[in-house]
């Protein structure tokens, strides 16, 4: 890791942070899968870095490096999934505590955090956070430990002004952390606007191929209690990613800047297209001017709007499924920010948290922006 300190994400992203393996020569770092390692005759470590795996492991360190320095961040934690993450993010506050949480953000955040506070008598409020009035009062209301933001948002794509919660947050004396998954580190680095600590489903865009799960946290504050009771946390309670898949993730991230430029742009086009289509009634994507939070995208996002977006067809959800169905290039499946785009009826899978029955998510792919509006074209009819 010999790379200077001023070069842009792509450089650092392609040459993974400029990793060569010694003495091999490797312009690619080994896969190390052992999970224990050697002691001399003295019984000193002959490597003193790794003990066990589920205490060190070069590829995660290595991997984690590159993420820190893409965020911005002095330390990334890599975890088994993105979820892993947050559990081990909001496991460390008290019983008794208070949470802010965003309201309408990914499903299983919500679900968690509820299961998960009811069973430690933590107070959870869930407030729409684009509401940034709304915000601020429920802070001072509530003081909370931590408020938890995740923007743009999943599926409604809302904004929330990250520098301006994090006022509120510091201002009840608590933490402030942000979901940037649908932003990905190239497009939104929430530390510079104040955020403690982000976080990411790596599973997403930051792997980019759909074929690895995995979480990140990150901070510039890596003395802070709650940092370093979350290592604390990872290490005894073992939520630690695997070898082959820190490996794949780091393969995966030397394209990221390229493929989030790609996707950003035609997710815009395609966000522009679907505005002007009959059929299509609503677009949400913070890309479009028309979006309520355009002006706090654009001032807080550099380089695009992401991959993410969703719109609503005339009708109802035999109407959504329709077109669904008749999609040729996107794929019906969940998940988002691979190379193949996505397409998802949110209303099917969540029929009961509010998701209107016309909403279609799509994830845009790196395919031929023009072969992704012919298929929309011909599936909207
Ligand atoms: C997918 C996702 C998660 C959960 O991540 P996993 O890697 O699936 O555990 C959390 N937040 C957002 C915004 C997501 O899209």
């Amino acid at each position: 890791m010999t790379l200077p300190n001023d070069l842009k994400p792509s450089t650092i992203a392609a040459q993974a942070g400029g990793v060569i393996d010694w003495p091999s020569g490797g312009v690619v770092p080994p896969m190390q899968p052992s999970t224990t390692f050697v002691r001399d005759a003295d019984y000193a470590l002959v490597n003193p870095d790794n003990i066990y795996s589920r205490d060190n492991s070069d590829i995660v360190r290595i991997t984690e490096t590159v993420l820190a320095r893409l965020e911005g961040a002095e330390e990334a934690l890599l975890f088994p999934s993105g979820m892993a993450a947050i559990a081990a993010l909001v496991r460390t506050l008290p019983n008794g505590a208070t949470i802010v949480v965003q309201s309408g953000i990914y499903w299983g955040t919500t679900k968690w955090l509820r299961d998960f506070c009811a069973r430690r008598q933590i107070s959870l409020h869930e407030v729409d956070a684009s509401d940034a009035d709304a915000l601020e009062a429920a802070c001072a209301a509530h003081r909370p430990e931590l408020v938890f933001i995740e923007t743009p948002s999943n599926p409604w794509l809302k904004t929330v002004d990250i520098a301006r919660a994090a006022k509120c947050a510091h201002q009840a004396g608590g933490l402030l952390a942000v979901d940037s998954t649908a932003a990905t580190p190239v497009l939104q680095r929430p530390l510079e606007l104040g955020c403690d600590i982000v976080m990411h489903s790596a599973t997403k865009g930051i792997n980019g191929h759909s074929d690895v799960l995995a979480g990140v946290l990150a901070t510039s504050a890596p003395g802070a209690k709650t940092w370093t009771d979350i290592k604390a946390d990872r290490h005894d309670a073992g939520a630690v990613i695997g070898p082959f898949e820190a490996w794949l993730l780091l393969r995966g991230m030397r394209t990221l800047p390229l493929r989030v430029e790609r996707m950003s742009r035609s997710a815009q086009q395609i966000a522009e297209y679907l505005s002007a289509h009959p059929k299509v009634t609503d677009v949400y994507y913070p890309g479009l001017e028309s979006h309520p939070g355009h002006a706090v995208a654009a001032r807080q996002m550099q380089g695009g709007f992401g991959c993410l977006l969703s719109f609503l067809v005339e009708g109802g959800a035999a109407e959504a499924l329709a077109v669904v169905g008749r999609l040729r290039l996107f794929h019906r499946a969940t998940s988002l920010g691979g190379v193949e785009s996505l397409v998802e009826h949110r209303h099917t899978i969540e029929p009961h948290t509010g998701i209107p029955p016309s909403l279609i998510r799509v994830s845009v792919g790196i395919e031929d922006a023009g072969d992704l509006i012919a298929d929309l074209e011909q599936a909207l009819g």
